[in-house]
């Protein structure tokens, strides 16, 4: 590392965004669509910066030599700080990403705090194996952090996001570029303020705020970052693949998009599964990577089934996600907003029957669209295999076991599913078909800090969250040495 004038300011400030060029963007309240703040526009030249820090403190600093006990104890400080600014970090990610504010200081600030404090409890417990690997050669492999890792996140959880990429890779060792989604850069500002307080060394979180083609793009292109952790959509998963495969060849993992299949079967208690189903499509302005937006119903109860759709429906509060009486805000942007109602026309134009909604609320300021059911979908329909990621159900009907797994997996994707049924023989069977990563029985959205989740197929490839999550921030080196006339 040089000592010139770019080098020292960057490991003068570790923590945050150095912006050369000085130019900013906005992020947009899409409650208001008026201008929240202008934040740092970093570019190229930016992540080189960032990069030259995190790798001057994985090459040189304490952080990837410190014992796993003291960066448990470290990051376990940061879990707390985030609990103890929970208000903060939630009012932040509701202003910046139209989070409803109840889940966000109930459930998602906190949950960030709680996976950080997951990964500081295996921070010092990586280990690697001793192995006997023939009467001649004695070995043991070292399990050691990858290096610099590129972590690229989108805008529907920013909190979330965040906590999910950066506990593992700190309790694994590694040094971090971080680029949150330009719709939602706020939150990661605060956690990495947050970071530096709790005492993570400077250079180990570098935060930059800018565009995924211009920020983005030189991440996964740079020679000198290790490894990238990406979620967002399958168009940009490519890119970034195939920016890692003509530069460094650096190790990818992508969580990408998905069009779930909520299904269910005759026998189950509508009462329980058609708020679920619901919940499982619409939950967070449909804005979530396994939303549940193809719901097969079997035959039998498809009529039963719309008619308590209907009913939850007038119970379903859109407006603003500060109010707690709320159940769906405002898209995140303008350009979701526009895509999501030209994926409503289209359903129309393609002959589904619209059940619900269809538009969105001429009556306000703000993303607001009407949650949309459409019925009488063909699998092959745009709003049936596109992912429209906004509150648009498809709802379908079949008939037997063996017809809903074919259809449930002709898709690209492969995120997640739901299966509702009492008999275990078809969850179980059903389970086994369906070609994806994560299957909830009788349950949606079941997310745990223990609980690996990922893609099949076109959804992509590495886990976030479990132990899963930590293994992608690690490699194996192995050891091997001679052992001279061993009678064993
Ligand atoms: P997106 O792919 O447009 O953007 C995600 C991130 O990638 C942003 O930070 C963006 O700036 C960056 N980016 C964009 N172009 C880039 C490029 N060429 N090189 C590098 N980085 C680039 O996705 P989005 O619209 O922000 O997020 C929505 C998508 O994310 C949906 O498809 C959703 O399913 C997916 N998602 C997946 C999961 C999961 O766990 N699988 C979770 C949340 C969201």
């Amino acid at each position: 590392m040089g000592e010139n004038e770019d080098d020292k300011h960057v490991l003068d400030h570790g923590l945050g965004s150095t912006i050369r060029k000085g130019k900013t963007f906005e992020t947009i309240d899409p409650r208001t669509e008026e201008v929240l703040a202008r934040v740092a526009e970093g570019d190229k030249e930016d992540v080189d910066l960032a990069v030259k820090a995190a790798r001057h403190a994985f090459d040189n600093g304490p952080w990837p030599r410190l014992p796993g006990v003291e960066r448990r104890r470290i990051l376990l400080k940061f879990a707390d700080l985030i609990d103890e600014n929970v208000e903060e970090l939630a009012a932040i990610d509701t202003l910046d990403a139209g989070n409803l504010y109840a889940f966000a200081k109930g459930q998602y600030i906190h949950g960030a705090a709680s996976a950080i404090r997951f990964y500081a409890g295996a921070a010092d417990k990586i280990h690697g194996e001793t192995l006997k690997m023939a009467r001649e050669l004695q070995g043991y492999t070292l399990i050691e952090p990858v290096g610099v890792a590129g972590l690229i996140t989108p805008w529907n959880f920013p909190s979330t996001m965040f906590a999910l990429k950066v506990g593992p890779a700190l309790a694994a060792g590694c040094t971090v570029v971080v680029k949150p989604a330009e719709q939602t850069p706020l939150s990661a500002l605060y956690f990495a303020h947050l970071a530096k307080k709790a005492g993570v060394p400077d250079g180990v979180i570098n935060v930059v705020t800018g565009y995924g083609a211009t920020a983005g793009a030189a991440i996964s292109s740079h020679m000198d970052i290790d490894m990238i952790s990406f979620t967002g959509s399958t168009v940009t998963g490519h890119r970034i693949m195939q920016a890692a495969a003509t530069s460094n060849l650096k190790s990818v993992c992508l969580e990408l998009g998905g069009k779930s299949p909520f299904i269910i079967f005759k026998d189950v208690d509508l009462e329980k599964i058609v708020p679920l189903a619901l919940l499982g499509c619409l939950y967070n302005q449909g804005q979530i990577c396994v939303a549940g937006s193809r719901v097969f119903v079997q035959e039998e109860i498809y009529d039963e089934f719309l008619v308590k759709l209907e009913e939850q429906l007038k119970k379903w509060v859109v407006g603003d996600p500060f109010d707690s009486n709320v159940h769906q805000g405002p898209q995140v942007d303008k350009k979701q907003y526009d895509k999501v109602l030209s994926y409503i026309e289209l359903g129309k134009k393609q002959g589904a029957t619209l059940f619900s909604g269809g538009k969105a609320f001429s009556d306000r300021k703000g993303y607001y669209i009407e949650p949309t059911i459409f019925t009488d979908v063909k699998d092959d329909m745009a709003i049936a295999t596109d992912e429209i990621f906004g509150p648009v159900m498809s709802v379908m009907k079949f008939k037997t076991v063996e017809e809903v797994i074919k259809r449930a997996n002709c898709t690209k994707y492969g995120l997640a599913a739901g299966v509702m049924t009492n008999d275990l023989n078809i969850a179980n069977t059903v389970s086994r078909s369906i070609k994806a990563g994560t299957i909830w029985i009788n349950c949606y959205f079941a997310f745990d800090d223990d609980l690996p989740v990922g893609g099949y197929k076109m959804s992509g490839f590495g886990k976030d969250m479990g132990m899963d999550a930590l293994q992608k921030y690690l490699k194996t080196k192995s050891v091997a040495t001679p052992i001279y006339n061993s009678p064993w």
